[in-house]
């Protein structure tokens, strides 16, 4: 599937402003800087086309993107920006707990966490909103190039251990990295499965 076009056709600031949920999402989520686009990048290999910005100050928006008609990845705006202001926590807190809440047709939230920093209370908050809404969910461990292995491994049992009595979560996580591009083909493939829901 990751092999069709790649078409961004959509960007919403409100939920009124989503567009129909004809196709099953794939969600990606995490804090600023963990590694999306880059990882969204290695997974189709034409990220960037149409691509807005998500950095503080602008506005912040989901965009949607269909793959071959087939299946829509969606990319949720990142948070965490140290220096955010509260109306923009506020907005984004918004816009995301509608989007994980009511999306029909919302298969899995790809959570990203940068395996250098771990899970920030950030990252808790929407893994709070997806549990009580019952959406499924799996972790990736970005960047796993830059942390030696045997912090890799320890990072993930921590993270393990955080989520274990957690219900929605589907594991196993996976550990990534868009730079040596190891696990994006098992991610490709346990993504190609969703679309075929
Ligand atoms: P986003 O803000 O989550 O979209 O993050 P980006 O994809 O823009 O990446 C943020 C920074 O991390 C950039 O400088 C990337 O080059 C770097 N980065 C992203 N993925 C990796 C990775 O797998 N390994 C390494 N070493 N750096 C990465």
């Amino acid at each position: 599937v990751f092999r069709n076009k790649l078409t961004f056709f959509a960007a919403a600031n409100v939920s009124s402003s989503f567009p129909p949920a004809d196709l099953p999402e794939i969600a990606f989520a995490g804090r600023s800087n963990v590694g999306k686009s880059s990882l969204l990048n290695a997974l189709t290999r034409q990220w960037g086309v149409a691509r807005t910005s998500d950095k503080p100050g602008l506005t912040q928006t989901i965009n949607f993107f269909n793959l071959g008609s087939k299946i829509c990845l969606v990319d949720l705006p990142g948070y965490g920006f140290a220096y955010a202001k509260d109306e923009v926590k506020d907005a984004w807190e918004e816009l995301v707990k509608e989007y994980v809440s009511t999306r029909v047709g919302l298969k899995r939230v790809c959570l990203l966490i940068d395996t250098k920093w771990g899970m920030k209370p950030r990252d808790h908050e929407l893994v709070h909103l997806m549990e009580r809404s019952q959406t499924k969910y799996q972790i990736l461990m970005t960047k796993t190039d830059m942390v030696f292995p045997i912090d890799v491994a320890r990072r993930a049992m921590e993270i393990e251990e955080n989520l274990k009595a957690n219900k929605s979560v589907v594991n196993p996580l996976m550990m990534i990295s868009s730079k040596s591009g190891a696990g994006i083909r098992s991610l490709r493939s346990v993504l190609a499965k969703i679309s075929r829901f």
